[in-house]
């Protein structure tokens, strides 16, 4: 059956869950993707928690800041409920790669510096932390606690910290895929609503089971999956995003074998399931169990869609499953979804119309829904100019209310109130949160288009540069899936279309040029805009963020600086 637990605090859900749940297993752990090292009941897992909350106090006041840096998801799972035992705020960062320290501590030291954090929970071996602190000296400085150490601490006397509803419970840095990673202030309150939120929307009980490779220094894999299990009392499954992502196999396999009910990630993660599985190896999968697979943070295609449910319909998949959510960090996660059960909802449109802002049935542009708001959330499409809502079926800004809305950003009260403090032209209704995300609503549901800081505008008319990446990434074989950035720049006074494209490395110097004239022809055939400059580079050139989401106003700025390097190929031939 379906319970909301009476928790108003994740501090309070914790002791609930081991209270009421204790004895259930409340996450496995698949530290290579396929074998099981270990599993935790919720009872265990509490007291983990609080032997390391324990210490965890000796080095902080209630209120503090505390990075956590911990590749391994029983250490940062262990880690973030301690920070909510002892009060403290949790930062979430993303673990670098050993051998990209340099470049992978920029953004944790911004974030450190940003949040004012004085410790840093870490767990992981001893010559990873010293490469770490190597790369980021000011980092060193600050005080390391051992998250991994939780054996024979005395834990008598603990009692978890009076945390109130409204207190933060952790900064949410986003993505970064626009501008400089902000962090977003959840607080209990938010959290507990938003979870309840998920509950309701897929009618979640204490029987399913979650599986989940997503990094957990980010929402969905944070809020969606690890905080979701101890909401329901549902067991969930964790393996690394590496594993996944260097076998995408190993998740499937993952559902199959634990009979996940719950699973999924953005786009791209479907669209590897699809070209990287050949059709031998998805033998012996069984996908019947599978009632939620959620989709979101990124366009959902209505291509990747219909090849998933094709590819896997034979290996028990339900296209009912199919689950488009729109959300982002400033709402704690999700804003809409569907009720479970319905599939996605597609829309075949005409692209001229919407490329002018409205949302016109008939043509053969093919849109996925992201569903409709759920649980006390309003939304509203605006015209971002005037502030004036838009009329219906009309694209403009997407504004949304409720009571998961984020109380801002740390540190940023200009940047808050622009964002989170918008009203309606006229009537002044609000606040709401502006989005900065285009959309349309059609019979409930929300039609995201694309990013307003994103939009590429050409002789006066608006493109969405995701639909012009998903044709440029077609047009030639020998270019690199979801590595494909579109924009416009200023060129000798107009504004034209550029199109940065990653090439495979079995392009030759022959190819490059037939590369070039397959993406001109099929972008100006599908969108009547001519392409100013196909800009080619090698693997990696493509600058994303530290959860893979394409950088396109870094990228415009690299290719404007001259910074862009491009394949190699084409030097050799220049020289
Ligand atoms: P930053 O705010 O730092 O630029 P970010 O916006 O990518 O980074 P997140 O909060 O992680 O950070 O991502 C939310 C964004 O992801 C949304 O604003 C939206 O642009 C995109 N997104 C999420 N779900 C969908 C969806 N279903 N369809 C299209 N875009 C989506
Ligand atoms: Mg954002």
């Amino acid at each position: 059956m379906q319970t909301i637990p009476k928790a108003s605090t994740l501090t309070e859900l914790i002791a609930l869950r081991a209270a009421e749940s204790g004895s259930n297993i409340a996450y496995r752990f698949l530290p290579d993707g396929e074998h099981e090292s270990h599993s935790l009941t919720f009872a265990e897992l509490e007291l983990e928690i609080r032997a390391l909350a324990t210490r965890l106090r000796r080095h902080t006041e209630p209120g503090d800041r505390t990075l956590i840096l911990a590749p391994d998801a029983g250490d940062f799972v262990r880690a973030f409920l301690a920070c909510q035992y002892a009060g403290v705020i949790a930062v979430p960062v993303y673990p670098p790669m050993p051998f990209d320290a340099r470049r992978g501590t920029e953004t944790i030291r911004a974030i450190a510096r940003d949040c004012g954090a004085w410790t840093v929970l870490f767990a992981g071996h001893e010559a990873y932390r010293d490469i770490i602190r190597e790369a980021a000296p000011e980092l060193a400085e600050l005080t390391w606690v051992d998250a991994g150490q939780v054996a024979g601490v005395d834990t008598g006397g603990f009692a978890p910290a009076p945390v109130r509803p409204e207190d933060v419970s952790f900064l949410q840095y986003t993505s970064g895929s626009t501008s400089l990673p902000k962090g977003v202030m959840v607080s209990h309150r938010a959290l507990m609503h938003q979870e309840e939120l998920i509950l309701r929307a897929g009618g979640f009980t204490a029987d399913d089971v979650i599986v989940s490779w997503l990094p957990l220094f980010h929402d969905m894999g944070l809020i969606g999956n690890v905080l979701l299990a101890l909401y329901v009392g549902c067991e969930a499954v964790l393996m690394p995003p590496l594993s996944f992502v260097q076998r995408p196999i190993r998740w499937l396999r993952a559902i199959s074998r634990y009979r996940a009910t719950v699973s999924g990630g953005p786009n791209f993660a479907y669209e590897l399931c699809v070209r990287r599985i050949p059709p031998e190896d998805r033998e012996g999968l069984d996908l019947r169990s599978l009632k939620a697979a959620f989709n979101g943070a990124e366009p959902v295609r209505a291509a990747t869609l219909e090849a998933f449910t094709e590819a896997y319909r034979p290996h028990g998949f339900d296209e009912q499953a199919l689950y488009p959510c729109y959300g982002l960090a400033e709402v704690t996660l999700m804003a809409t979804g569907s009720p479970l059960g319905t599939g996605a909802v597609m829309l075949d449109v005409d692209l001229g119309a919407l490329q002018e802002g409205r949302l016109v049935t008939g043509g053969d542009h093919r849109i996925v829904g992201s569903g409709t708001p759920r649980l006390h959330r309003r939304l509203e499409i605006v015209d971002p100019a005037t502030c004036e809502r838009v009329p219906p079926g009309g694209v403009g800004e997407i504004w949304l209310a409720g009571p998961d809305v984020a109380d801002g950003y740390w540190g940023r009260p200009e940047e808050t109130e622009a964002t989170f403090g918008a009203r309606i032209a006229g009537t002044g209704e609000g606040p709401f949160l502006r989005t900065g995300d285009l959309g349309a609503m059609h019979e409930g549901n929300l039609f995201v288009s694309g990013r307003l800081k994103d939009l590429v505008i050409v002789g006066g008319r608006n493109h969405y540069p995701q639909d012009i990446e998903a044709t440029a990434e077609v047009a030639h074989p020998l270019v690199r899936r979801g590595c494909v950035i579109a924009f416009s720049a200023e060129h000798d006074g107009a504004e034209r279309l550029v199109v940065v494209a990653e090439v495979k490395p079995a392009a030759g110097e022959a190819d490059l040029d037939d590369i070039r004239r397959s993406v001109r022809t099929a972008v100006s055939s599908c969108h009547g805009v001519q392409v100013g400059d196909v800009f080619l580079v090698d693997a990696g050139g493509v600058p994303k963020t530290s959860s893979g989401k394409l950088r396109r106003r870094t990228c415009r700025a690299a290719y404007e600086g001259g910074d862009l390097v491009a394949a190699a190929r084409q030097l050799e031939g220049a020289l």
